[in-house]
């Protein structure tokens, strides 16, 4: 029986009411959370998030601010707005899109936004509070993750999960959701050895690599759930052809649009997946949707915290 692919641009739909709604109750105390972003220089990919980013702060109803600054900007320069921002009362959420231009030390950057403003979890504090259980906030892609397997009534605990990938931005924070969640969970990376056996041993599988179909279906045990948190853009009509050439998949119309645009977004995971797992996230449609909800809930989440108010439910606490 083909994979239940998972909806995520309904969930994270349905996210967003329920952020939208928090918001309106807020404004009856009369507070708006307010968000953020800086961007940096002209990077194409990172100008198509951001537009999202703010479009979605406008429709659930934030106040949101975008700082602009050139290639050229140097840490000092971004220092002093990220301080400016971090004084400012108006503004609960502060995220800095990455990546930056080489010349800046983003890691000097990422440490020097607020802890209570940083919706995307990346501060080593709330790296710490999510490994030690504590409240704080999380990175929006991995809180993605575990909404998704929440909200398919996909079970967690005494589960066995595997994730591939263990990026500070994606695979350890996954991993660490997953634990607190009470997986089991084991973490591969670029030097794991026979990486199809471990994958097989997945109950939930979570492919954060970004290698476009990886993922081939002798990595995944009958019935498990695969999660795609990968996005690759594909250019080369042979890697093309490789995944979707297939007698299988109905490929007509992603053909079309690869052949008349040039490209394609695609996974971690190949399409003959959906043929051995339960339940499948597809790429576009799948995490990415989700990732966005989860910054507006989490703009929503510090404006709570900062003002001592409790925190509205979601599953990651
Ligand atoms: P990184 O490049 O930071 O990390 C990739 C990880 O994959 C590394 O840990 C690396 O291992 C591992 N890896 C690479 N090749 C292999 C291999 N052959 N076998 C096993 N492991 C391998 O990527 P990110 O975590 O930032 O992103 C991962 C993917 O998720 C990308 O496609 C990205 O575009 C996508 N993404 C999607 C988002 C969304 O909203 N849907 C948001 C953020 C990312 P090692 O550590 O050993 O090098």
């Amino acid at each position: 029986m083909p994979a239940k692919i998972i909806d995520g641009v309904k969930m994270a739909s349905e996210i967003r009411s329920e952020v939208a709604a928090e918001i309106k109750k807020m404004a009856r105390t009369g507070v708006r959370p307010g968000l953020a972003v800086i961007l940096v220089g002209h990077n194409p990919a990172s100008e198509i998030y951001v537009r999202g980013k703010v479009k979605a702060s406008n429709e659930v109803g934030l106040y949101s601010e975008q700082h602009n600054r050139p290639e050229t900007a140097t840490t000092t320069e971004l220092l002093s707005l990220v301080e400016d921002l971090n004084r400012r009362e108006e503004i609960d959420g502060i995220l800095v899109q990455l990546p930056l231009p080489a010349q800046v030390d983003s890691k000097k950057i990422l440490m020097a936004v607020d802890p209570t403003k940083d919706v995307d979890g990346f501060h080593p504090v709330n790296v710490g509070f999510l490994s030690t259980q504590r409240p704080g906030l999380v990175p929006c892609t991995p809180a993605g993750v575990i909404e998704i397997l929440r909200r398919s009534n996909i079970p967690i605990a005494g589960q066995n999960a595997v994730v591939v990938g263990r990026s500070d931005i994606v695979g350890k924070p996954a991993a660490m959701l997953l634990l607190n969640a009470n997986a089991t969970v084991t973490v591969c990376h670029s030097k794991t050895p026979d990486l199809p056996g471990v994958c097989r041993r997945a109950d939930i599988l979570v492919a954060a690599i970004g290698r476009a179909g990886m993922i081939t279906g002798d990595f995944v045990k009958p019935g498990a759930t695969v999660i795609d948190v990968g996005m690759n853009k594909v250019t080369d009509p042979a890697v093309f052809q490789r995944l979707f050439g297939g007698r299988l998949y109905k490929s007509g119309k992603r053909e079309e649009a690869f052949r008349a645009k040039g490209s394609t977004l695609v996974g971690d995971v190949h399409p003959e997946v959906a043929e051995v797992a339960g339940a499948l996230t597809p790429v576009p449609g799948g995490v990415g949707p989700l990732t966005i909800a989860m910054l507006m809930y989490n703009t929503v989440k510090a404006a709570k915290m900062r003002r001592g108010s409790s925190v509205p439910e979601m599953s990651i606490k």
